[in-house]
């Protein structure tokens, strides 16, 4: 999940991608001199991780599924992956995992080409994916270190109750925390989370404001193509931080000059000038073929105005949650149980329905990823509810995260025409396309 900037250099160069491709480079940086620096290294996923409070502990963050999509787009992981089954594992086993377990075989390299550090703690956030469980298995074999889990029960009825959040929090407290101040060697300060926490909401603010900024029309953003890289501050290591604030500042900013303008979102080969289709898209995107995945939408005008995968590492527009520096371990409680994959089906059609109104989307586009089972379980029955409930039409591909033997770009080009001509048939001839300034 998230946000591979060095690749989006030749998409834009608007201020706030400079300023998160130095983000990003300065933190693997410092993973890669951890050591020399004398600083200690958590792993940890991005749904459901707790950077705040990693912080208070001057951990470092290192996200195993970020190393994996860094490695599909220099295009690495199919090699990786294949190293990985030739180990013994199986076709079936998410790539993301092949992809590290390769990497790691190779000595974990870094995609700034220096090694990654052994880390001094697992932290398991699980909310909702059990390959998550299994990943960590693997790497504590490696690597022999301290692993802690802090279990988020299924949100199975579509509700936190009272007794799950108190179970998060006890976690936090008796286990969670203990272990963060036995690794670190420092003690925990509530006030230095307050603090994190406060500069969470407050970026967390404005990207929802970049999210819904898809209201308009045209739209000034993709929400899937460019929602990736928009994510992507806010879901890894920077969350929380004076970093974060700013670059979400100065995207708004720069998201605000495109409405006034009246432009269209920005696409690799320059502003789209004339948008013909609007889409909600759930599912991940493919990694390995992004840019040609991309292209197959913006070469017919299709924009996407809303995405549950850009909700993967946090929900904020759908309910409001906003981390409250107020009830710190409370807040955190509920951001992991809140997360995309840890709610249940009939929540997940709620929240597609609510985004196709709210974005006067023209139809749903499923991109059923092969060997993600947390994501692809139920998106059949999904996609046939919320078309029946919208009356829009829907469509369903299928392709992978970073295994490029499972993109077949004529097949996807095909589906994706036959459904934009779906579309103009349902319309009639009606719903003008919407051109930029
Ligand atoms: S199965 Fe899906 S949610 Fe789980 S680790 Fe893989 S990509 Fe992430």
């Amino acid at each position: 999940m998230s946000t591979p900037s060095e690749h989006r250099e030749e998409i834009v160069k608007e201020p706030s991608m400079l300023k998160q491709k130095a983000m990003i480079a300065a933190n693997y940086d410092r993973l890669t001199r951890a050591k020399e620096l004398g600083l200690k290294v958590s792993s940890t996923y991005v749904p459901g991780n707790l950077n705040e409070l990693l912080m208070c502990f001057d951990l470092l963050n290192n996200l195993p599924e970020i190393n994996a999509i860094q490695n599909g787009m220099r295009k690495q992981s199919g090699r990786l992956i294949m190293d990985a089954e030739k180990m013994g594992h199986s076709e079936d086993v998410c790539t993301y995992v092949k992809a590290d377990i390769g990497n790691m075989a190779k000595g974990a390299i870094a995609p700034n080409g220096k090694p990654m550090p052994v880390p001094d703690l697992l932290l398991l956030s699980y909310t909702g994916c059990f390959t998550f469980m299994k990943w960590f298995e693997l790497l504590r074999e490696e690597y022999d270190c301290r692993t802690v889990m802090l279990h988020v029960p299924y949100q199975g009825d579509g509700r936190i109750t009272d007794n799950m959040r108190d179970y998060v929090v006890k976690q936090l407290k008796d286990e969670v925390i203990p272990a963060l101040e036995e690794v670190s060697g420092i003690r925990f300060d509530i006030d230095r989370l307050r603090e994190h926490l406060r500069k969470s909401a407050e970026a967390e603010d404005d990207l929802v404001w970049v999210l819904e900024s898809a209201k308009n029309r045209p739209s000034p953003i993709d929400a899937y193509f460019g929602g990736v890289y928009y994510i992507g501050p806010i879901f890894t290591a920077f969350r929380g931080t004076e970093d974060a604030v700013e670059y979400y500042r100065m995207l708004r900013a720069e998201i605000e000059e495109r409405i006034a303008s009246g432009k269209g979102p920005v696409t690799p080969e320059g502003d789209l000038e004339v948008e013909k289709y609007r889409l909600v898209v759930e599912g991940p995107p493919n990694w390995t073929s992004f840019r040609d995945f991309w292209k197959m939408f913006y070469d017919e005008g299709a924009v996407v105005v809303a995405s549950t995968y850009t909700k993967v590492g946090g929900v904020y527009d759908y309910d409001g949650f906003r981390h409250d520096p107020e009830r710190p371990l409370e807040s955190l409680a509920e951001y992991c149980l809140g997360c995309y994959t840890n709610r249940n089906l009939p929540t997940r059609v709620d929240m597609i329905q609510r985004y196709m109104e709210d974005y006067e989307a023209d139809g749903v586009l499923v991109n059923s990823i092969k060997s993600c089972n947390s994501f692809s379980a139920g998106q059949l029955m999904m996609m046939r509810e919320v078309e029946r409930r919208t009356g829009k039409p829907a469509a369903f591909i299928e392709t992978d995260l970073v295994d490029p033997r499972y993109f077949s770009a004529a097949n996807v080009k095909n589906r994706l025409e036959s459904y934009f001509q779906m579309i103009d048939q349902k319309r009639g001839g009606g719903g003008s396309p919407a051109r930029a300034a």
